[in-house]
């Protein structure tokens, strides 16, 4: 599996996890009154869930497929936009 298949499957995860919690703040509030603490845990929860994507790096020049420039972006690049490195291509040496 390529790096930009394996990072788009990321990005889609991190949308599940992303409405989750937006639906965990909401809930709370609706039937609590405003939490802090749901929304605390909505962000602890998208910065666990989101840690796997500083792995999807270049594996010519290690730049992160998700970052253009300075910004990071929800949706990766298809090919490293440092080197021009085609991200879509499965590595030659994970045969499996
Ligand atoms: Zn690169």
């Amino acid at each position: 599996m390529s790096l930009y298949a394996r990072a788009v499957r990321h990005a889609w995860r991190m949308a599940g996890v992303l409405a989750l919690s937006v639906l965990l703040v909401l809930t709370t509030d609706r039937f609590y009154g405003h939490s802090s603490l749901a929304f605390a845990g909505a962000i602890i929860m998208l910065l666990i869930a989101n840690a796997p994507m500083l792995r999807f790096n270049c594996p010519r020049c290690g730049k992160n497929a998700f970052f253009r420039g300075p910004f990071v972006v929800p949706w990766p690049n298809r090919s490293c936009n440092r080197c021009g490195l085609d991200l879509d291509t499965p590595p030659p040496s994970q045969n499996r």
